[in-house]
């Protein structure tokens, strides 16, 4: 059974000789910061029946520690696998995935550096830092930053985007759309939505790559150049700017308010929280996909 991945853009596409022997969420903050995401889910796989069939040459690399380089397409910042020779495995993000890959969610990785504005809700074992089947048990340092009161700041993966906000935020939804998926190769989206007059880039917005997906009204995903690390993206309509949540150094202090989009769900996620679910968009305040 091959199974077929693809990044927003459509440029990079995949197949995996499936099955998967396991999937995984992480909610370290690399994986926050680079998928844009509550979380990133990891399905690993052996490297032998993984295969680029497109867009190779737009993959960029960010080599985020010693030994684990990130991969993202260039054109659309979505995340994509991870290849490890050494140890012959390929790490893929389930949102990359096209349809269902037959296995479900088993396990929290992580958690321990989990967003402070998300809660696991379900039964899944949770594990501080990596599960002990994946051997290394070093739990990963907390970065603490300290923002002046009534401030939100956040930072792309490399660290050289970063950004402040002021004021509070006018919604923050869980946005389970196919866009969303595929931008951020995660379950879904966690998005805020702020003014855009409360919003400054503190550094590197030159390094910003805003992409719109051409088939869309306004839809669109930012990121780091350098990292591929997801950004706020400034040019939404409306005076309004879009901040994924996963990426803040700080809480932002709000709730997501529902799910949306929640007809367009992966199958593979299963939402056990209490949160409301809307079948697709939410009511005003909202951007039109
Ligand atoms: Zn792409
Ligand atoms: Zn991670
Ligand atoms: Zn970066």
């Amino acid at each position: 059974m091959a199974i077929q991945g693809s990044c927003l853009c459509g440029t990079v596409r995949l197949e995996i000789d499936g099955p998967f022997p396991s999937l995984m969420s992480c909610h370290c903050s690399m994986c926050r910061k680079q998928h844009g995401a509550p979380f990133a889910t990891y399905a690993s796989a052996a490297l032998a029946g993984f295969r680029w069939t497109s867009g190779e040459h737009t993959l960029g690399h960010y080599a985020a520690s010693r030994y684990y380089t990130r991969s993202f397409c260039t054109t659309c910042g979505a995340v994509a696998p991870s290849l490890m020779p050494s140890e012959g495995l390929a790490f893929v993000p389930a949102g990359t995935l096209d349809g269902d890959p037959g296995i479900r969610v088993e396990g929290h990785m992580f958690v321990g550096s989990k967003a402070p504005w998300y809660d696991i809700t379900d039964s899944l074992p949770q594990y501080e830092a990596y599960p002990p089947s994946l051997g290394d048990a070093r739990p990963m340092q907390r970065r603490v930053v300290a923002a002046e009161p009534g401030k939100t700041v956040g930072s792309c993966l490399c660290g050289d985007v970063a950004y402040e906000i002021t004021g509070a935020p006018a919604a923050m939804y869980q946005c389970h759309c196919s866009r969303c998926r595929k931008g951020r190769a995660a379950a879904h989206g966690a998005n805020l939505f702020y003014k855009l007059d409360d919003f400054r880039w503190t550094s590197g917005e030159s390094l910003v790559v805003d992409y719109k997906v051409p088939a869309a009204a306004r839809f669109g995903v930012a990121f780091c150049r350098q990292c591929g690390g997801s950004t706020p993206r400034a040019s939404a309509a409306g005076g309004t700017v879009v901040v994924p949540a996963g990426p803040l150094d700080t809480d932002p202090n709000m709730r997501p308010l529902a799910h949306i989009f929640v007809a367009s769900k992966a199958p593979w996620f299963e939402i056990t929280d209490t949160i409301p679910q809307l079948a697709e968009a939410p009511p005003p305040p909202r951007l039109t996909r």
